[in-house]
C-alpha cells in the first residue's frame, strides 16, 4: 500500500489529491487559492469534512509548505516520507511527450521550452514541480500531460492548412487539451460496456468551463476539437471556439484593439458570457432560459449545435460511433445539455432515456435499449489517472 500525491499547480492555485494505491482510495484532497495574496485560501478535506483557512500565502513555496504542514498536523500522514511519489499535471507537452514520464533535467528543459505554447500554465507547473522536489527530493516525480493522449492524431487531423514553414519552424499545429480526461472516460466507457476498447469508436465530450470533444478509435485519439491552444473548437464558458480569423482584423479596424486584446476577448469575454451578457456558468444560463431569456437560450444553443457538428464529423471520420460519453461539470450535471445534443443527432440513431438523463454526477448508461449509439455519463477522474501514471511510470511496487 503506497500513498501517491496528485498535483495541479496553476498560476495562483495549487490543487492536490492524495491517493492510497492500489485501492485508489482518496485519503485527502484540497487546494490553495489566491496564492500571492494576504487573504489566500487553504482548503482541505479531513474525514470527508471540508476545512477552510484564510491566510497570507505569498508564493507557491509557502503553499507547498502549508500543505505538508497540515498533512502532518491533521494526522493524515505521520511522516512526509510516507508519500511514495508525486504526479504533476502539465497542460502543454507539445510535440515532445506522447506519454507521462519521470521528471529530470531534460524533462524540465522541454516543459520550459514549451512555455510559449502554454503561457498561462506551464510556468506555474514548473514552479509547483520545483517546490515539491525541494521538500520531497527522494521520491519519484512524474509529469502527466494533457496533450499526450492526442499525440496519436494523424497529420490530417493535427495539421492546419497554413504555410508549411509555420509548422516546421514554429510547430504551429493542433495539440488538443483535456487528454487525461478523454483517455480516462474512454477506458471507463469500454469497461462499463464490457467491451475491448480496441473494438470501439467513442466520442468523448469533456464539457466544463473549458470544453473539448475527441474521436477515440480503438483506444487512440484520432481527432480533437481544441487546437494550438484551448481557444479552438466549440463555444465554452468564456471562449468563442472556432471563428473566421478575419473577425479579428475587422474588429481591430472598428475598435482599435490590439491583437493581444482581441485574443483576450475571445478567451475571456466570449462564449456563454459574451453571447448571453449574463454569465459564464451554465447553471445561471439555464435559470435565465427558464425565465424566458432569449440570449441565454442562444448562448447554450450555439454550443449544443457545435457539439452535434463535431459528433457528426467524427461519425464520418471513424466510420460510425459505438458510444458517446458526457463528462466534466456540464456533461456530468446538465440533463438539458445532454438531451439537446442527442436530439440534434437523432439521424444517427442515438436515443436517450429521459428518466436516466435526469442523473447527475454518477456513472450511468443513458441511452435507450434501441439506441444505435450508447450514451454514457462518466464523471472524470483526472487526478486518479495522474496517480496511476506515477505508479506505472516510476514502477512503484505496491
Ligand atoms: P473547469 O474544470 O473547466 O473549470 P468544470 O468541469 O468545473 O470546469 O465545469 C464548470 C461548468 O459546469 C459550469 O458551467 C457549471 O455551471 C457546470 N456545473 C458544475 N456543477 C454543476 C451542477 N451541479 N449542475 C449544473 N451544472 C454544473
Amino acid at each position: 500500500m503506497k500513498k501517491i500525491m496528485s498535483v495541479n499547480a496553476g498560476s495562483s492555485s495549487l490543487k492536490f489529491k492524495l491517493f492510497e494505491m492500489p485501492s485508489e482510495k482518496v485519503i485527502t484532497e484540497g487546494n490553495v487559492e489566491r496564492i500571492g495574496l494576504n487573504d489566500a485560501y487553504f482548503t482541505i478535506k479531513v474525514n470527508g469534512e471540508k476545512q477552510k483557512e484564510v491566510l497570507p500565502i505569498p508564493t507557491h513555496k509557502e503553499a507547498v509548505a502549508k500543505l505538508l504542514k497540515e498533512l502532518l498536523a491533521k494526522g493524515i500522514v505521520k511522516d512526509i516520507k510516507e508519500i511514495s511519489g508525486v504526479g504533476h499535471r502539465i497542460v502543454q507537452g507539445g510535440w515532445y511527450f506522447s506519454d507521462s514520464c519521470l521528471v529530470n533535467d531534460d524533462t524540465i528543459a522541454k516543459i520550459e521550452e514549451l512555455c510559449p505554447l502554454g503561457p498561462l500554465h506551464n510556468p506555474a507547473h514548473l514552479i509547483g514541480i520545483r517546490e515539491f522536489m525541494k521538500v520531497l527530493p527522494d521520491v519519484p516525480h512524474v509529469v502527466v500531460f494533457d496533450t499526450a493522449f492526442h499525440q496519436t492524431m494523424p497529420e490530417t487531423s493535427f495539421m492546419y492548412a497554413i504555410p508549411y514553414d509555420w509548422y516546421e519552424t514554429y510547430k504551429v499545429r493542433k495539440y488538443g487539451a483535456h487528454g487525461t480526461s478523454h483517455k480516462y472516460v474512454a477506458l471507463r466507457c469500454a469497461e462499463m460496456l464490457g467491451k475491448d476498447i480496441k473494438d470501439l469508436n467513442i466520442v468523448t465530450c469533456h464539457l466544463g468551463n473549458g470544453a473539448s470533444i475527441s474521436a477515440v478509435k480503438g483506444g487512440k485519439c484520432i481527432d480533437t476539437s481544441m487546437g494550438l491552444t484551448p481557444l479552438e473548437g466549440i463555444p465554452m464558458g468564456t471562449r468563442s471556439g472556432n471563428l473566421d480569423p478575419t473577425v479579428l482584423s475587422f474588429m481591430a479596424s472598428k475598435k482599435g484593439y490590439t491583437l493581444e486584446e482581441l485574443i483576450t476577448i475571445l478567451n475571456k469575454k466570449s462564449g456563454y458570457l459574451g453571447v448571453s451578457g449574463i454569465s459564464n456558468d451554465s447553471r445561471d444560463l439555464e435559470e435565465a432560459v427558464s425565465q424566458g431569456n432569449e440570449r441565454a437560450r442562444l448562448a447554450l444553443d450555439l454550443q449544443y449545435k457545435r457539439i452535434a457538428d463535431y459528433i457528426g464529423s467524427y461519425y464520418v471520420l471513424m466510420g460510425g460511433i459505438d458510444a458517446i460519453v458526457f463528462t466534466a461539470g456540464i456533461g456530468e450535471n446538465s440533463p438539458r445539455c445532454r438531451r439537446s445534443v442527442i436530439d440534434r443527432i437523432q439521424v444517427l440513431g442515438a436515443k436517450i432515456d429521459p428518466e436516466m438523463n435526469k442523473l447527475r454526477g454518477k456513472e450511468a448508461i443513458l441511452s435507450t435499449e434501441d439506441s444505435k449509439i450508447k450514451v454514457l455519463l462518466i464523471p472524470t477522474e483526472e487526478e486518479l489517472m495522474i496517480a496511476r501514471d506515477v505508479v506505472r511510470v516510476a514502477k512503484i511496487e505496491l
